[in-house]
């Protein structure tokens, strides 16, 4: 049976830079659904696996960089699953930790050059074109099943917000809310921080994804930037949040979108009174590659 089994908890976390505007923040803790199979790597690969073994596959391949959460997620929940489990990683090879804990759960890993990462497709056909155990499931993710996974962030939730903030890769995980939104009538502003530069390249990617068309918000400003890049900003308001809560957020994501929370907060953005839910997505793992940036 294919299942961890568990609604995340929704809770009430004190801040008091956001508190002090009289906002109440609560968190929908999807990192604490799994140790590696973290956050909404878990809802993404959810029907993803069930498809699998429905279709009698035995051996998952995916795609992802060096750092990806969703390579240890894959591993970690292959192993847990019973399935084999490759990856093919984007550029030279390198080692690290993330890496390191995917081959403990027995990924085969294979690197590929930039350029031949570029086309997945024929990638997938040029190593396992005679193989019938193979099931792929796209970099990130991403794709329909990610996005059905995902629904369930929102038809979990036992309280009712003002304002929901997620973060955004490849953006499944915001169609999903939006759709989970639209389908439940949750009547949320819904905001998506994408990671990313440039981040207006999302809206046709979560719109793909969408059911029927339904309104949100791209935060496009929030990416101090890019992907996995910081700032000293970016780092000091991490440390600061973590030592008053006892909650990490990894610099990638989920600090981007708490500071953006803090961010339009201080800009008045809010109206008094609000409740506002951040999805807590996880993936605190890729934490560990970026720590001399927290010295
Ligand atoms: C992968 C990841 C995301 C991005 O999810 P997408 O569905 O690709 O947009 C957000 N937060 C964390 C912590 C992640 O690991």
């Amino acid at each position: 049976m294919i299942d961890l089994v568990f609604n995340s908890p929704e809770e009430e976390v004190d801040f008091e830079p956001i508190n002090k505007h009289q906002l109440t923040l609560f968190f929908k803790r999807d990192d604490l659904i799994h140790p590696f199979i973290s956050g909404n790597k878990w809802r993404k690969l959810k029907y993803n696996l069930l498809k699998a073994k429905a279709a009698k596959k035995t051996h998952l391949v995916t795609f992802g960089g060096a750092f990806s959460n969703h390579i240890l997620a894959t591993a970690a929940a292959g192993a847990k699953f019973n399935f084999k489990t490759t990856a093919l990683i984007r550029g030279e090879e390198a080692d690290n930790q993330i890496l390191g804990l995917c081959r403990i759960f027995g990924m085969h890993l294979i690197f590929v050059s930039r350029e031949a990462y570029k086309n997945k497709e024929r990638l997938y056909q040029q190593y396992f074109k005679n193989e019938s155990q193979t099931f792929f499931i796209d970099e990130g993710g991403y794709g329909e099943d990610a996005e059905k996974g995902c629904r369930e962030i929102i038809s979990e939730l036992e309280n009712s917000y003002d304002y929901l903030f997620c973060a955004a890769g490849t953006g499944a995980t915001a169609a999903g809310i939006i759709n989970g939104a639209n389908t439940t009538n949750v009547n949320t502003e819904i905001n998506i921080v994408p990671a990313l530069k440039g981040g207006d390249f999302l809206k046709p990617e979560i719109d793909k994804l969408l059911i029927t068309p339904h309104p949100y918000n791209l935060h496009t400003e929030y990416h101090f930037g890019g992907y996995a890049k910081t700032k000293p900003a970016l780092i000091d308001f991490i440390k600061d949040f973590s030592q008053k809560t006892g909650i990490l957020l990894d610099p990638v994501y989920t600090g981007k979108v708490l500071f953006a929370i803090n961010d339009l907060a201080n800009q008045n953005y809010f109206k008094p009174q609000s409740k506002i839910l951040m999805i807590h997505t996880g993936g605190l793992f890729g934490i560990l590659g970026m720590l001399e940036k927290f010295r």
